[in-house]
């Protein structure tokens, strides 16, 4: 079994804990799963040598999962934990193969923050671990300036940002930077920024942070309103769940699915393990409607990219083919798509 597709299982396994509370127990099969991806280590050796525990972060369960996993191609504690959720849908699903992100085409990832909002890395440093995984692109979308704990950026800081990637570009060889923003959605569903700033960047997701709780209708008229907003090419994190410790907004998804789908806007699988919103459940039914995804990390710092391994099995598990996901196009067809 390859580290990727070892990481696949643990971070399901991450992702049902969390469901049930556990986010202790997650955090640490997310730490091992993140250490799979990056470091890849030959785990069919480790096991041979009996020394998977020597892998950080293992410690005597989450290695008798390993050895399963290496030994069977399976793993028992993720089968019973499927089975809890939901006996129904998850008992049947078949096992996922996962082979390196950019092996399968992933080009770029169209969700990230820097140090000028609320990421810990700059630009560059970001756009360089972007090249290192292979990306052709990768899209900054700092925070608009509602939410001030997050230091976000007005059209001043935009316009200063903008001239900071266009030089960055002009340095880069291999990937490019698209500057984005990830823009507020307000209480009415206007959003955080004027349409003149928005209609200057290259990508703008729109998302729902505050006041998540409000009644379904008025939340329904809300994503609506930003769905249907000429500038908005992305719905960031569409509930704005945390599993296992907040549920995320309740609206008429159908409705507002089949709106996108019709509009070409693009429904976000945010795949920070803190949030993997959508959920698989939601994907299935914005990809029965005719929704296109975006796999995004959400990333606020350099090592974050790789949430997106951690996050493919939600697609799969929607059915959500490579056709219907956008982070397989070519910059030019991105490009073109985004205008
Ligand atoms: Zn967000
Ligand atoms: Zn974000």
């Amino acid at each position: 079994m390859s580290p990727d597709q070892a990481a696949a299982y643990l971070a399901e396994i991450a992702y049902l804990l969390r469901h049930q509370g556990d986010g202790h127990r997650a955090r640490a099969f997310t730490r091992v799963a993140s250490l799979l991806v990056r470091d890849r280590p030959d785990l069919e050796a480790l096991r041979k040598a009996n020394a998977l525990e020597s892998l950080e972060g293992v410690g005597s369960g989450i290695a008798r999962t390993l050895a399963e996993l290496v030994d069977t191609g399976r793993s028992s504690y993720l089968e019973r934990l499927r089975l809890d959720l939901d006996k129904a849908e998850h008992a049947e699903s078949a096992p996922f193969e996962l082979s390196p992100l950019v092996e399968m085409g992933y080009r770029g990832d169209l969700h990230a923050h820097t140090d000028w909002s609320d990421g810990g890395a700059s630009v560059i440093d970001m756009a360089l671990a972007a090249q290192a995984r292979g990306y052709e692109y990768l899209a900054i979308t700092d925070h608009s300036p509602r939410i001030t704990v997050v230091n976000g950026l007005g059209p001043e800081r935009l316009a200063a940002q903008r001239r900071l990637i266009d030089q960055a570009n002009q340095e880069l060889n291999g990937v490019t930077i698209l500057q984005g923003v990830e823009v507020d959605i307000n209480e009415d569903g206007s959003l955080d920024l004027p349409d003149e700033t928005l209609a200057a960047l290259d990508i703008v997701i729109a998302s729902p942070h505050v006041k998540l709780r409000m009644e379904p209708a008025a939340m329904t008229e809300r994503m609506l309103r930003a769905v249907a907003h000429p500038h908005v090419d992305v719905i960031g994190h569409p509930t704005g769940r945390r599993p296992g410790s907040r549920a995320g907004a309740q609206y008429d998804f159908e409705a507002v699915f089949s709106c996108a789908a019709e509009r070409g806007v693009v429904l976000e699988i945010d795949c920070d393990p803190a949030r993997m919103d959508l959920s698989p459940e939601l994907a299935r039914l914005a990809a029965s409607v005719g929704c296109r995804f975006s796999l995004d990390s959400d990333a606020h710092a350099p090592d974050q990219l790789l949430y997106v391994d951690l996050g493919i099995w939600t697609a799969r598990r929607a059915g959500a083919g490579q056709d219907r996901i956008i982070n397989w196009l070519r910059l030019a067809e991105l490009k073109e798509m985004l205008e």
